[in-house]
């Protein structure tokens, strides 16, 4: 039986996931991921490589003649170390990369009264969203949402994750696409913020939804989930981001929160 690790070790070219969280989608990875304990995953979500519980790394076919192992040994290094203090990642040529989509990241900030907001380190495995994807959040605010859900479902109330951390990596190909798909910068930043400014990124920001209503829609504002977490959220560190008429010029977003300790 591998161990199971319930963090994600973070970098800025690759990211650590626990092997069991992972499903292999070849034939061939799917030995190679139920012996091991780490799956090193590209920024594209690409298995590379598996390390096993002796920190050896096994690469997965076909490979790739450029990857970096020595960068993984360092993450490897990072998942022995599970309480060793969360840094903030490096922005890491975010301002390029905005630039290659028609997005000034300076006019951006000073428009919208966001700031950029750097990727954590390390995650922590806060249990399976709405969709029984693994949903990763800072250790304070998985455990501050883990406790929410069980004092909500004690008052009959079903709190749902939507979704928790997003990757800049993430959050860029949801604009690429769009750009691709035609539709203009502002039409996209109408409803996504830019990619590196999103409360998602930090891991503590968190889409709630609950049994029976759509996710992400203003129509959340008028269920029973919405009002005790109008009453309740606070208690455990939570604020509603984007209330309406907020100054960032995002919609009003009822099931936005944000965990703030
Ligand atoms: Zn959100």
């Amino acid at each position: 039986m591998p161990f199971r690790p319930r963090y994600l070790v973070n970098s800025n070219h690759a990211e650590l996931w626990p092997a069991w969280l992972l499903r292999a989608r070849r034939n061939a990875d799917a030995r190679a991921l139920a012996t091991a304990g780490w799956v090193v995953r590209d920024r594209d979500g690409a298995y590379l490589a598996t390390i096993d519980s002796k920190g050896k790394i096994h690469l997965l076919p076909p490979l790739h003649p450029s990857r970096d192992a020595d960068g993984w040994r360092v993450l490897a290094r990072d998942a022995d170390a599970p309480h060793a203090p969360v840094v903030a990642l490096p922005m890491h040529g975010l301002e390029r990369r905005l630039l290659e989509l028609g997005l000034d990241a300076d006019d951006y900030a000073r428009r919208s009264g966001l700031e950029q907001v750097p990727e954590p380190s390390r995650l922590s495995f806060a249990g399976f969203d709405r969709y029984r994807r693994p949903l990763w959040l800072g250790d304070a605010a998985s455990r501050a949402w883990n406790r929410m859900r069980v004092a909500a479902a004690d008052d009959g109330v079903v709190l749902d994750a939507i979704s928790g951390y997003r990757s800049h990596a993430y959050q860029m190909g949801i604009f690429a696409r769009k750009r691709a798909r035609g539709l203009s910068v502002d039409e996209i930043l109408a409803v996504n913020a830019a990619p590196g400014f999103s409360e998602h990124h930090s891991g503590n920001a968190l889409d709630i939804g609950t049994n029976g209503e759509p996710p992400a829609e203003e129509s959340f504002e008028r269920t029973t989930a919405f009002r005790w977490l109008s009453d309740h959220a606070g208690d455990f560190g939570f604020r509603l981001s984007y209330p309406r008429d907020n100054p960032h010029g995002i919609v009003y977003e009822p099931w936005h929160w944000c965990w703030h300790g």
